[in-house]
């Protein structure tokens, strides 16, 4: 039965009376259905995993008993996601219902209502909603104009605010730079409390501090298998000196990964080979589609380590006629809205196959010209 609109008004002012005014300030995280279309808009892997690794998710399902709850260990994920991720004996490790859960159970641990997280920006977008949920405050640190770290800045605002917390993607998502060691030390060495160094895309670049994760007294390392060809199954790891990861063990949900993304994800790593060829694969097309880009009127590609491109249009047609150019011609890239901010006249452009770059190409070509 329909709700008269005497009720429906009803709820509305529940709702208005009850809700937290800044949560109703939001809107949802919009997530993109375009079925059909080349999608190269969520840093997605293009590529399907082969017949036989399947194969092996099927019968790893089938014997999966879903009338229990997870156990409260997987020693067998565990030893997996070690080996299969180089993660360091002495670290210990979290898993998450994707790193976006991670990135909230390390606010939710850390701060109290007022206090401080930071990070350069722009950066993730759920740093600062975890902040925000979470009662903290977001301090973003802006880049430079060429979407570099701002070392200086960022040490002067450390000084100046104290964050708990301080997240880095590295490689920076939607900036597609990765930042130096020399800079990330510096602000290891400045933090008063946590840093999160958060290495969603190292797959697609060669540096890592995961082999540091177990030494480094003020940071741990996320990670998560979503840009590598899972992210459907929704799985992070965070590794760290253990005293760290006991604290966030506490705030985390007893069930949060469940038994068929447990048993699934052992399975697949099983053939972790077949997960790296594919990084690999996006790895050597990155710099062919960056060149092609770059040779277009008016577009200019900032250096990425990651699995998509940053793509500034100066020319007449702006970056948000682009991006709905290419909507319809079932091209989906990510846009940023026309205002003042960095990102305004840019759109980022996740790697896919060789033929949908060509489809991409052949469209930019056409609208461009
Ligand atoms: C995509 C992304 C994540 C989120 O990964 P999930 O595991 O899918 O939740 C985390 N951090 C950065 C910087 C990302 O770009």
């Amino acid at each position: 039965m329909q709700p008269s609109s005497g009720e429906a008004e009803a709820v509305a002012l529940r709702v208005a009376a009850t809700v937290r005014p800044d949560v109703r300030g939001l809107s949802a995280y919009a997530v993109g259905h375009a079925p059909g279309a080349v999608k190269l808009d969520a840093m997605e892997n293009p590529y399907d995993l082969p017949a036989e690794v399947r194969d092996d998710i099927a019968a790893a399902v089938r014997a999966t008993p879903l009338n229990r709850y997870p156990a409260g260990r997987n020693d067998a994920l565990e030893a997996a996601v070690r080996t299969a991720f180089g993660v360091p004996g002495p670290a210990a490790l979290l898993f998450g219902n994707g790193s976006d859960e991670l990135i909230h159970l390390v606010v939710q641990a850390c701060c109290q209502p007022g206090d401080v997280v930071m990070s350069p920006v722009p950066s993730f977008v759920i740093f600062a909603m975890a902040a925000r949920l979470n009662h903290a405050r977001f301090v973003g640190v802006p880049l430079t104009p060429d979407f570099e770290l701002d070392l200086p800045a960022m040490l002067a605002a450390i000084q100046a605010h104290r964050p708990k917390v301080i997240f880095l993607a590295v490689p920076n998502n939607p900036t597609g730079g990765r930042w130096t060691d020399e800079a990330i030390s510096a602000i290891l060495a400045a933090a008063p409390g946590l840093v999160v160094i958060d290495e969603a895309y190292q797959p697609f670049c060669d540096g890592t501090w995961m082999p540091r994760a177990a030494e480094l007294d003020n940071a741990v390392v996320l990670r998560t298998v979503s840009k590598i060809g899972l992210a459907g199954l929704r799985f992070g790891y965070l590794a760290g000196a253990p005293a760290w990861i006991a604290e966030f063990d506490k705030v985390r949900p007893p069930y949060n990964i469940d038994v068929l993304t447990q048993a699934v994800l052992l399975a697949v790593l099983r053939h972790k080979p077949v997960l790296d060829g594919q990084a690999a694969r996006l790895r050597a097309d990155r710099p062919v589609l960056a060149a092609a880009l770059a040779a277009l009127p008016g577009v200019t590609v900032y250096p990425s380590s990651a699995n998509f491109l940053l793509v500034r249009f100066s020319g007449k047609m702006g970056a948000n006629a682009v991006h709905q150019a290419l909507k319809t011609r079932k091209i989906r890239v990510r846009d940023f809205p026309d205002d003042d901010s960095a990102l305004a006249g840019c759109l980022r452009i996740s790697l896919g196959t060789p033929d949908e770059h060509a489809a991409l190409l052949a469209a930019l070509r056409d609208i461009l010209s």
